[in-house]
């Protein structure tokens, strides 16, 4: 991560309850630092269109807004820092969300050398609900879009190639519902494992603020290290 002026966090953890803008804001990191972005529910998703066998097993779960188990999460993230293209730091978008993956984690920066910082996304529950309830993916290049912050140009059509805009399978209310319940139960007590870690641990605010707003807070916070 080489931006003038910006200290070099190698693996940058983006922290927060499903909707908090944990992707658009990976996504935006990616394009300001050049680094890639990895979203362990975009591998899963991947995984399950191609039909193979661990998105066979998966697809349940993750429809049900339950997390899959922690064995299958840390072997693909495990397999994607391998990749050469990480070598120079990367941005963590949904993993880790238990504590074993934390610590699974917490081995494998240390064993490759890299430096970790965790920013956490704080987002009020009625927001999340309101904001993922009007949340749109485009079928084919995956940009998101948001009916009340950041609509298509054209209704339900990607402004990038065209394509279908859809509700992602688990975007429905009840499963939100679920993968919430699953964040305070299982993803929640993370934080006090972060902020007794040692390493920089940052809170941003991201109910009220533009993501570029976001954005700037989050690139301000990691200059400081
Ligand atoms: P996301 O796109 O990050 O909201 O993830 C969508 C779904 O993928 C989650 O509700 C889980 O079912 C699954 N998932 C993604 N990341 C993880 C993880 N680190 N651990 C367990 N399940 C995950």
């Amino acid at each position: 991560m080489e931006a003038a002026g910006e200290a070099a966090p190698k693996a940058l953890i983006l922290f927060g309850p499903p909707g908090s803008g944990k992707g658009t804001q990976a996504k935006l990191l990616k394009q300001a630092l050049g680094v890639p972005h990895i979203s362990t529910g975009d591998m899963l998703r991947a995984r399950i269109s191609s039909g193979d066998q661990l998105g066979l097993e998966v697809a349940g779960l993750m429809q049900a807004g339950k997390l899959v188990p922690d064995e299958t999460v840390n072997r693909l993230v495990r397999d994607r820092l391998a990749e050469p293209d990480c070598a120079g730091g990367f941005i963590l978008d949904g993993y880790p969300r238990t504590l074993p993956q934390a610590e699974v984690l917490e081995r494998e920066l240390a064993g490759r050398g890299f430096d970790q910082v965790v920013v956490h996304l704080k987002v009020d529950y009625t927001i999340i609900i309101a904001r993922i309830a009007g949340r749109r993916q485009c079928s084919l290049c995956g940009a998101l879009y948001s009916l009340a912050s950041h609509p298509p140009a054209v209704p339900g059509r990607c402004d990038h190639d065209g394509a279908e805009l859809v509700v992602r399978e688990d975007d429905r209310e009840e499963v939100i519902r679920a993968r919430l319940e699953a964040y305070d139960r299982q993803t929640w007590p993370l934080l006090e494992y972060f902020s007794a870690s040692g390493h920089p641990f940052h809170e941003v605010n991201g109910s009220n603020e533009s993501p570029r707003a976001i954005l700037d807070r989050i690139r301000g916070l990691l200059a400081v290290g």
